[in-house]
């Protein structure tokens, strides 16, 4: 069965999901002919999740939750 393969980066700090980018994975018979999908067995998804800190935390270290009142 083919594949798409979602590639996402999830921060290990607020769980913030990102998708980067979708790639098409060919199974073996799909190979073969060229194109993605020709198996004729339908197409899966797939999911590659790499941690990361998302541009947020990287901003902020410390999660900004109690920020009301500090002055
Ligand atoms: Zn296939
Ligand atoms: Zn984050």
């Amino acid at each position: 069965m083919c594949q798409y393969i979602t590639h996402s980066r999830v921060c290990f700090v607020c769980k913030h999901e990102d998708t980067v980018l979708i790639s098409e994975k060919h199974c073996s018979h799909a190979r073969r002919s060229g194109a993605f999908g020709s198996c004729g067995r339908g197409i899966g998804n797939a999911t590659k999740s790499t941690p990361q800190h998302c541009w947020k935390c990287k901003e902020y270290p410390i999660a900004p939750v109690m920020y009301s009142g500090m002055r």
